[in-house]
């Protein structure tokens, strides 16, 4: 019987290489093993593993909206595997692990083959676009907290109710919204039974990569605008008052064309 490392459950962030953490690149320096999806840039495990000795084996595992990807009970079972066969497995995903990833999944397939799981946590792409945006999800002049939600119902559940999460937004709770530019005209619907149109809202794609793109708008212009500006996964949508005012200044200086012309 080989001894048992735990796998690693890594956040390899938003996009940009400098914003994992130093345990991340350890434990990926480590690795004799990595599965990997495709939100995680191949520059990014690139830098990381730039120098090491011996080079994992990386085994791609992608998951991406509407393409063919690999069943998440082959993940699950090719984890288990390679754990037991006595290898350092890192199990990487985009932003941090166990924000809106199947990470519930293959942690309790580790722990029910008797696997140690280890999380890294990595910062989270909406954390990212906010920065972008030039501003933060909880600035106290004008807002009380943040809502990550995601804008993608799994199938057989109701998903969430965009007209509650709109009453919390005009109580002036941030809101972000993950996987949500293919719904945006549901989601806008179901906000604007709560918020007023001309509500601050805005998109960032690709946040912290070298293509990173923002596009600021309102509430009721935003679907408009992320079909007009052929807005794209991955992206994030960011809606509150904290785009509003100082934040949307220091945001203007930042932007890139498209945006600038849609704020205007
Ligand atoms: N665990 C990830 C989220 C996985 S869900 C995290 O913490 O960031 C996948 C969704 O995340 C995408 O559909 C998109 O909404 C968002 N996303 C991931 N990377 C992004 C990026 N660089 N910029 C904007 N949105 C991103």
């Amino acid at each position: 019987m080989p001894t048992l490392h735990p796998v690693h459950l890594v956040g390899a962030g938003p996009g940009d290489p400098e914003l994992l953490t130093l345990k991340a690149v350890r434990v990926i320096r480590e690795a004799t093993v990595i599965l990997v999806d495709d939100l995680v840039g191949e520059q990014v495990l690139a830098s990381v593993l730039d120098g090491v000795a011996t080079p994992p084996r990386i085994v791609q595992v992608g998951k991406r909206g509407g393409c063919a990807s690999t069943p998440q009970a082959f993940i699950e079972r090719l984890l288990v595997r390679e754990a037991l066969a006595g290898e350092k497995v890192v199990r990487l995903k985009g932003g941090d692990p166990l924000v809106f990833g199947r990470a519930g999944e293959e942690i309790a397939a580790l722990r029910e083959a008797g696997v140690d799981v280890q999380v890294v946590n990595g910062i989270t792409a909406g954390l990212a676009a906010v920065n972008a945006l030039g501003t933060g999800w909880t600035d106290r002049r004008c807002a009380q907290g943040v809502l990550l939600v995601t804008g993608h119902a799994q199938p057989g559940h109701p998903g969430p109710d965009w007209d509650a999460i709109g009453a919390a937004a005009a109580s002036g709770i941030t809101l972000v919204v993950y996987m949500g530019v293919a719904q945006a005209p549901r989601i806008v619907e179901g906000l604007l039974r709560q918020l007023p149109a001309d509500w601050p809202a805005a998109v960032v794609q690709g946040a912290s990569s070298a293509n990173e793109r923002c596009g600021l708008s309102t509430l009721g212009e935003l679907p408009a605008m992320l079909q007009d500006e052929g807005f794209g996964s991955p992206a994030v949508l960011v809606i509150g008052r904290v785009l509003e005012a100082g934040a949307l200044a220091q945001a203007e200086a930042l932007l890139t064309p498209p945006v600038a012309r849609a704020a205007g």
